[in-house]
């Protein structure tokens, strides 16, 4: 299928090719809708096996980047980058500094962000070169690492999914299985364990699952449990895809909502029979925008506070999809979904009335 058809299929504005074989760069800049403003979306570095597989790569994150950023009430649009190549092997300052100034090129069109095979050092680079970068740290004026208030994020998403299921107004008590103890997996246990949660840690890292589980008053899980625990909720924070064929039959927890990207495998067919099967799923893309808030928020100045307020509207947001959802009478992800694009159809009204 050709480039143009691509995008036409998914309703992108603008794709662009970026070749530069003196540093060695080649990347993909796609921009999906900037209808709520400027796109922003991080920049993957990664060793795709051929063009086609990148596009798509490309066109489905920044796709993505549009709900995401709409849900989330930013003025933003979606957007997202791709350089070929091996993070481990490939990375020089000159390839970053050439993909700055591509960027640049754009005038503010597309933002860019750290992402998957990127790191705040590779922003730090391609900020020499344009302004329209964030991620960046805290010491050059960005907001550092998003993982904490990506987890804060997700707390507040799982008191809102919580109270709707259960009307509580707390997690105390709560029997809450955390998949991932990482950077936002760790800082989530924290508050979950502060608010008296009854949390149960599950990750491949032996290690990590020793520091973490000294560290906090949680239980370990093996591997193979982590499914069939009789949990109230399942908090996916390791990685994409664990709601699947081979799993979803096993969950015993009445909510889902975890950090990760991409929980289910199919958001469709899995989403509709999470529905069925009476367990609450929070659409990860929703509840982990705390992340995204952090770095949208470099755009006028680093805002500390601004940003955990910003995050705090997660809790309303869930609600809204929730009642949709269920008066609707469709999956949560179709409800967060519509209710994305109407943010998005009701301001390309607006303008179209100017
Ligand atoms: P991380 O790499 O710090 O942590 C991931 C943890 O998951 C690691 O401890 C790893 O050992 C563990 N893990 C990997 N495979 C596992 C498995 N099969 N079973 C159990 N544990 C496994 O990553 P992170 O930054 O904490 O991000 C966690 C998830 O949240 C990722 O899916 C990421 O895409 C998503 N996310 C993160 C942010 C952020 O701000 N960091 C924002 C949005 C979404």
């Amino acid at each position: 299928m050709s480039t143009l058809t691509n995008m036409l299929n998914r309703g992108h504005e603008q794709v662009v090719y970026i070749n530069d074989p003196g540093v060695g760069l080649k990347a993909i800049i796609a921009i999906h809708d900037t209808t709520l403003g400027p796109s922003l979306g991080g920049c993957r570095m990664w060793n795709y096996g051929n063009e086609e597989e990148a596009l798509i790569d490309v066109l489905r994150l920044s796709k993505g980047m549009t709900y995401k950023a709409a849900i989330a009430g930013l003025k933003l649009g979606g957007g997202k980058s791709v350089i070929f190549g091996d993070s481990k092997k490939h990375k020089t300052s000159e390839l970053f500094q050439s993909f700055g100034r591509f960027v640049d090129s754009l005038g503010g069109k597309y933002i860019t962000a750290e992402d998957v095979g990127t790191t705040e050092q590779d922003m730090a680079v391609v900020k020499k070169e344009t302004k329209y970068v964030t991620g960046l740290s805290k010491k050059i004026g960005g907001g550092g690492d998003p993982s904490p208030i990506t987890a804060y994020g997700t707390y507040i998403g799982m008191q809102a999914s919580a109270h709707y299921k259960f009307n509580v107004s707390s997690l105390k008590d709560m029997k809450i299985i955390v998949q991932g103890v990482g950077s936002v997996g760790e800082s989530l246990i924290s508050h979950l364990c502060e608010d008296g949660a009854n949390v149960y840690i599950n990750d491949i890292d032996p290690e990590k699952l020793s520091r973490v589980s000294r560290k906090y008053d949680v239980k370990i899980v093996s591997l193979e449990d982590v499914y069939d625990l009789d949990v109230d909720i399942y908090a996916p924070c390791a990685l994409g895809a664990t709601v699947n064929d081979l799993t979803i039959n096993r969950l015993r927890c009445s909510i889902i909502a975890g950090a990760a990207n991409n929980i289910l495998l199919d958001p469709v067919k899995h989403g509709l029979e999470l529905m069925n099967r009476n367990i609450l799923f929070a659409p990860d893309y929703v509840i982990n925008a705390g992340g995204l808030i952090n770095v949208a928020n470099e755009i006028e100045g680093y805002d500390e506070v601004k940003v955990k307020t910003d995050t705090e509207k997660i809790y309303d947001t869930l609600l809204n999809i929730y009642v949709m959802s269920e008066n609707e009478k469709i999956p949560t992800v179709e409800a967060s979904d519509k209710l994305a694009q109407q943010i998005i159809d009701k301001k390309k009204l607006e303008l179209h009335k100017i």
